[in-house]
């Protein structure tokens, strides 16, 4: 695609640029979390593709003693196994784990 205006988006084909007209756009890009902070800090990261970083599933600890992980990052590259409903647990389980120690 090459640009989206409020009646229309402009996208490359086989046949050159095309204009198509457009009500509305939804943009199903995808995304990827931002790795570069966790892997400066040390935190370790499954070395293939789905980049699954290293922590405890019982505590959300990373291998970095204090550092723990809450939400979509703990799937790594797998954005689709946490969402809202199942990662809100990552919190109390992190906060009990502080608390114990
Ligand atoms: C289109 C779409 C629809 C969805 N629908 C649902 C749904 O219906 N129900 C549901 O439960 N879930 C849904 N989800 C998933 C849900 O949005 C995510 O599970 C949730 O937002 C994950 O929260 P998070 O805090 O783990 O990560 P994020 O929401 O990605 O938050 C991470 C935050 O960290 C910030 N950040 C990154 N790097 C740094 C840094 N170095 N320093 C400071 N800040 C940084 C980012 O800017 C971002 O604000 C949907 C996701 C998408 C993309």
């Amino acid at each position: 695609m090459n640009e989206i205006s409020e009646e229309t988006i402009t996208i490359n084909t086989e046949n050159g640029v095309e204009i198509l007209q457009n009500d509305f756009v939804l943009a199903l890009t995808g995304y990827k979390p931002n790795f570069t902070f966790l892997e400066k800090i040390g935190v370790e990261f499954s070395k293939d593709e789905k980049k699954i970083p290293s922590y405890n599933e019982e505590t959300m600890e990373t291998n970095i003693k204090g550092v723990y992980l809450a939400g979509v990052i703990c799937g790594g590259m797998e954005t689709h196994k946490w969402f809202i409903e199942n990662s809100r647990i990552h919190a109390k389980m992190i906060v009990q784990n502080i608390l114990r120690s």
